[in-house]
């Protein structure tokens, strides 16, 4: 043993009234929100470890039960609340919370799904999704198929004895077709096949999923709950205990969880996500309009327009549309032409995603992204994500670089 010959280091070497040395009272002070105080935010609860008040409180926990603090992997009074406010939003029952909209879906397949089973997917799906069921089919042993996203109560010749999830997707993000979800939804329940939507086009705002039976409801918070293009978030709401229970557990099982930090954000943008959503909305159909008059384009994909495949289930099962929708050129114009057109924007960024401030464009290849249906246009594919940018400005962007590389 070697003698430790340091000085002792003064103030810091006098026991308070506990008896405890300033190094152990600044572990051990067990900081409590003061009572009387009150502010608006959700404080940010940040935790690994959670502490138990005694053995029998570690020992009485069972992982079915959501009241019970356990590890903060699972969960912490702030991502708790922000659970609570997106199951209160979309009218379900259950919410649980992945590192990413996509991270959402994969848990949807890992907790319901097992080898021998059967998937069905529209062939308008977000391509990640669809990769991801390749993925499966190609390794673990089930099957996935693609159906038209237009298919309605038609899905129950698609159901087999193994068929254990059909996912739904409405609109398709990029393609814009509504699917009559109340139908799918019907025909699946009687067969005893489950749900899932991919909800992230209406926010939840716009649709509300288990009005129009479907069982799981998948977000990317990523886009308008974040609202700022910095947060990367998912979220699956439920309303069964069981299916949640199997969400939850598969969850627990792969060790997903997301930072309290990030709650916290997504916590301060969800008062303002409506009043967003209906500028963005009002802003995309602005322009949606507009473009409609333009002689470059043969066809504008948004929902709310009557020559959109399934605007009649968009009227009838949709409160409003966002900032996204897609146009298609005429074919007489070359791919770089469209390149050049899409490069000279100036308010218009390139990137994936929507859901923030900014407006963005991508195009899109489409023809290689879907294997039921044919695509019925020859000309380029471009989205629009229409930001909150002055829609006056936006438009005379999308004028100048029109009129600059599609001539002719
Ligand atoms: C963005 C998006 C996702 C995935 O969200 P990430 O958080 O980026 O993984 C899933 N579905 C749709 C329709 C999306 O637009």
């Amino acid at each position: 043993m070697t003698q430790d010959n340091r000085k002792p280091s003064g103030a810091l070497d006098k026991p308070d009234a506990n008896g405890w040395h300033w190094q152990t009272n600044i572990l051990h002070a067990d900081t409590q929100l003061p009572a009387g105080f009150a502010a608006m935010p959700v404080p940010v609860a940040r935790a690994s470890t959670v502490i138990f008040p005694d053995l029998a409180a570690m020992r009485s926990l069972d992982w079915k039960n959501d009241s019970q603090w356990r590890y903060g992997l699972h969960a912490t009074p702030t991502s708790m609340e922000l659970m609570r406010r997106l199951a209160a939003l979309e009218g379900g029952k259950h919410c649980l919370l992945f590192p990413s909209g996509l991270g959402a879906i994969s848990n949807v397949y890992f907790g319901l799904i097992q080898s021998g089973d059967d998937v069905l997917i529209p062939d308008n799906a977000y391509s990640p999704n669809r990769e991801h069921g390749d993925w499966l089919q190609a390794s673990f042993g089930i099957t996935v198929r693609y159906y038209d996203p237009l298919i309605g109560d038609g899905i129950g010749a698609l159901i087999q004895p193994n068929t254990k999830l059909i996912w739904l997707e409405a609109p398709g993000s990029v393609t814009m077709e509504v699917p009559d979800i109340p139908a799918i939804a019907r025909v699946a329940r009687e067969r005893g096949v489950l749900t899932a939507i991919d909800n992230t086009y209406s926010a939840g705002i716009a649709f509300r999923p288990f009005d129009h039976g479907v069982d799981i409801s998948v977000q990317a918070l990523t886009k308008y709950q974040s609202g700022g293009s910095d947060v990367l978030m998912g979220s699956v709401v439920t309303i069964d205990d069981d299916v949640h229970h199997r969400l939850k557990q598969a969850r627990m099982r792969m060790g997903v969880g997301v930072s309290v930090d990030d709650c916290s954000l997504l916590l301060r943008s969800l008062p303002n996500m409506q009043l967003r959503f209906e500028a963005h909305d009002r802003a995309a159909m602005t322009l949606a309009t507009w473009l409609k008059t333009r002689p470059e384009i043969v066809a504008v994909l948004h929902p709310a327009f009557e020559d959109c495949p399934g605007y009649q289930n968009f009227r009838r099962d949709f409160t409003g549309a966002g900032g996204l929708f897609s146009v298609v050129f005429d074919e007489r114009y070359s791919q770089a032409q469209i390149d050049a057109f899409i490069e000279a924007l100036r308010l218009f960024k390139i990137g994936f995603s929507w859901g923030g401030a900014h407006s963005l464009v991508v195009p899109y290849r489409v023809p290689s992204m879907r294997t039921a249906m044919p695509w019925p246009h020859k000309g380029a594919l471009v989205r629009f994500y229409i930001g909150l940018e002055d829609v006056r400005d936006l438009q005379a962007d999308i004028e100048t670089s029109l009129s600059a590389h599609l001539v002719g």
